[in-house]
């Protein structure tokens, strides 16, 4: 119903089953029917997508959003002829762009899965309210993406310092902490979704958790090394 609805992956989903242009309607800026005004985010997201689409080494014109009213039905018209026009100048997907088909895949796959901690860390911004559209390519710029991009943050808990307290295990939203009473915990990278949970859960006297960036994750400590013998039950 609301374009505020319209996700980020929705967006890299589109362009990964293959769509040469994603178009996303919604209503006029300040004329939400709802204090929640959706397509503010449905804006803020496109510019964010529009920047990592560059990054990437797409044409950031395969996306557009407009805003209109249901009672605009010519300009509707207007701007799709326009949109669908523009799309076949561009070309098909990554071919216009001189990118690799099976390159151009790989990288929306790994943006994807990033999604969740892109939308962490431009959290802010993403939900800030621009009402001055030249203020709108200033909104994320493309160092500020390439960097949060090259730089990306991992979580790994230091096998010596768990203290299998399996606080974090029961704080991070996706399961993605494989634990248990006496067992040392382990991050499983691929469902981690990079929200920084377990950093602040672990108990400082502890300290157990670390952030790792720009660098690759140490691989995890094999499960017959995880089990934590305690002291008094060593005598
Ligand atoms: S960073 Fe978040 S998602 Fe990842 S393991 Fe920690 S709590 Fe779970
Ligand atoms: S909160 Fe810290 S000490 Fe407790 S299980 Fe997680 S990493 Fe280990």
């Amino acid at each position: 119903m609301c374009s505020g609805r319209v996700d980020l992956a929705f967006v890299l989903r589109a362009f990964s089953n293959g769509m040469d242009g994603v178009f996303i309607g919604g209503c006029r800026l300040n004329e939400c029917n709802y204090s929640t005004h959706g397509n503010y985010d449905a804006l803020n997201m496109v510019l964010l997508c529009r920047k990592i689409m560059e990054h990437i080494g797409l044409n950031p014109e395969r996306l557009r959003i407009e805003f209109m009213s249901s009672a605009e039905g010519i300009l509707f018209a207007e701007v799709m002829s326009e949109f669908g026009n523009k799309v076949k100048e561009l070309g098909p997907l990554g071919k216009g762009e001189g990118i690799d088909h099976n390159e151009l895949m790989s990288k929306l796959a790994e943006i994807s899965k990033l999604v969740p901690y892109i939308k962490v860390m431009k959290n802010e911004k993403l939900a800030s309210r621009l009402e001055n559209p030249e203020e709108y390519d200033n909104l994320f710029t493309k160092d500020e993406i390439d960097t949060l991009l090259s730089e990306v943050i991992s979580y790994y808990i230091v096998p010596d310092k768990c203290q299998a307290c399996m606080t974090c295990a029961q704080r991070c939203p996706v399961e993605a902490i494989v634990g248990g009473k006496n067992l040392i915990h382990v991050i499983d990278q691929e469902k981690c979704i990079k929200c920084g949970t377990c950093l602040e859960a672990c108990p400082p006297r502890f300290g157990a958790v670390t952030k790792i960036s720009g660098e690759p994750v140490p691989p995890p400590i094999p499960e017959e090394k995880r089990t934590i013998v305690r002291k008094s039950k060593e005598r």
